[in-house]
């Protein structure tokens, strides 16, 4: 007998890398091979050269095919088996391996809003929906716009084994968040492409597409992060480590803006609870800052902070590496 796999991969668009996938026939007993895709599709290869390589990273069972089906995320290498310039998770593993000994931790949000056609989910078709104020967290039909694909995603990610934490309804109506993590880098980012691909294919279903926009709908309504909480195993001991983690952020503020996600400016305007990308803050339950520090983390002296900077469109491998080498390397000093 044979089993299905789907191979997943993040391919050359820019400014944001789109996730891929084509599905691989495997007999049963074997594992998921090393495989390959046509570059010269995705902006990743010259049509004369196109081949680039999948190389199997993470194997989670399929929720979708359900069964003895797999999916499979990879990175992508060049022939010659370095990593492919568009591979940012090289470097995202090579960094947490350097700064194994601080046994770093990330929870992701990850913000996206749903469209129907040319606007999100549930709004009329002409003009706007009533100001924001009652569609975060809330229950009922005139406020809830997609809870069944929410839920469908969700226990898809549970039976895929991955991390989530947790979903909730966005302060703008249409716009959902679900949590992967605690879990260390790469692997908390692997986990947050799979459940982005997850809901993307369930929403196909629905006939609803998923958008990781940073500022979906201009004006007077929230943009979409991707708020990355992180703690190092100081952090998670000491509150001074916490302090020392904002604080090493604060001095390298220029070169995360410039990495946390395309249209940035966009949405850290100083409003629509962030703070602007000109500036940098940290501040204890602040949602008004660019770095927020939980209250209990506060109150119990240890724990991680939150930095709420990264756009729901972030390359996740991107973001995690710079926080370690940011914040493990001003430790190391
Ligand atoms: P918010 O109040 O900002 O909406 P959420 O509950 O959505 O917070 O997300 C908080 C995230 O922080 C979760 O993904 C959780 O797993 C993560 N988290 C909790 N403790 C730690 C820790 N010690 N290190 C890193 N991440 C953590
Ligand atoms: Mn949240
Ligand atoms: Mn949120
Ligand atoms: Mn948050």
């Amino acid at each position: 007998m044979v089993y299905k796999a789907e191979y997943l991969w993040l391919d050359g668009t820019t400014p944001s890398a789109q996730i891929r996938s084509k599905t691989k026939v495997i007999a049963d007993g074997e594992a998921p091979p090393i495989w390959g895709f046509d570059g010269s599709s995705t902006q990743q290869a010259a049509g004369e050269s196109s081949d680039v390589v999948l190389n199997p990273v993470l194997t989670v069972p399929d929720p979708i095919r359900g069964g003895n089906n797999v999916i499979v995320m990879n990175e992508t290498l060049l022939p010659d088996m370095s990593p492919h310039p568009t591979n940012t998770r090289a470097a995202c593993a090579a960094a947490a391996e350097k700064f194994s000994s601080f046994d770093t931790w990330f929870g992701i949000e990850q913000e996206y809003t749903f469209f129907q056609g040319r606007d999100p989910l549930g709004w009329p078709e002409d003009g706007f929906p009533a100001p924001q104020g009652d569609y975060y967290c809330a229950v009922g039909s005139e406020n809830i716009f997609g809870r069944d694909i929410v839920e469908e995603h969700m226990d898809a990610c549970i039976a895929a084994g991955l991390t989530i934490a947790g979903i909730n309804a966005e302060v703008m109506p249409g716009q959902w968040e679900y949590q992967i993590g605690p879990v260390g880098a790469p692997q908390v980012a692997d986990e947050l492409w799979i459940g982005r691909w997850l809901l993307a294919r369930i929403a196909e279903n629905y006939g609803v597409t998923v958008s990781l926009d940073a500022k979906p709908v201009k004006g007077d309504w929230n943009g979409a992060g991707c708020h990355t909480n992180f703690s190092t195993k100081q952090m998670r001991e000491n509150y001074a480590a916490c302090e020392a983690a904002a604080e090493a952020l604060g001095a390298n503020a220029a070169e995360h803006i410039a990495n946390y996600g395309a249209g940035i400016e966009d949405r850290l305007t100083g409003q629509h609870e962030t703070a602007s990308y000109k500036d940098f803050s940290y501040g204890v339950s602040d949602r008004g800052a660019s770095i927020r520090i939980p209250w209990q983390v506060a109150r119990d002296q240890k724990g991680y902070i939150e930095d709420r900077r990264p756009n729901a469109n972030m390359d996740p491998y991107l973001v995690t590496r710079l926080v370690i080498d940011t914040v493990c390397g001003a430790a190391s000093k």
